[in-house]
């Protein structure tokens, strides 16, 4: 199984978010009819990796059709401004 890569991430407010997601693991959770991402933090520095070649580490979201096991099978996601994950999709 290979791992899903954060196409792209609106969230410039987070600290992670240097031209997309520099975490190098995401975790995506939420409840209701949106998904989201729980890495996000704001503090006032930049962090993570030196580019933004973030991932998807782990899913909560088990009804979503692109989950596997608690993992992400997309191919890749991407994730609005406020932290949204743009490829849930409920089963
Ligand atoms: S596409 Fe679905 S399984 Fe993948 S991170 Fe988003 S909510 Fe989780």
């Amino acid at each position: 199984m290979s791992t899903t890569a954060i196409k792209s991430c609106s969230t410039t407010t987070c600290s992670f978010n240097n031209g997309g997601c520099t975490a190098f693991a995401i975790t995506v959770g939420g409840t209701g009819e949106k998904a989201s991402c729980t890495t996000f933090v704001a503090l006032d520095a930049r962090a993570g990796l030196s580019s933004a070649s973030g991932q998807v580490g782990a899913c909560k979201r088990l009804e979503c059709v692109h989950n596997t096991d608690l993992l992400c099978t997309a191919g890749e996601i991407a994730i609005a401004d406020d932290a949204e994950c743009l490829s849930y999709e409920a089963r």
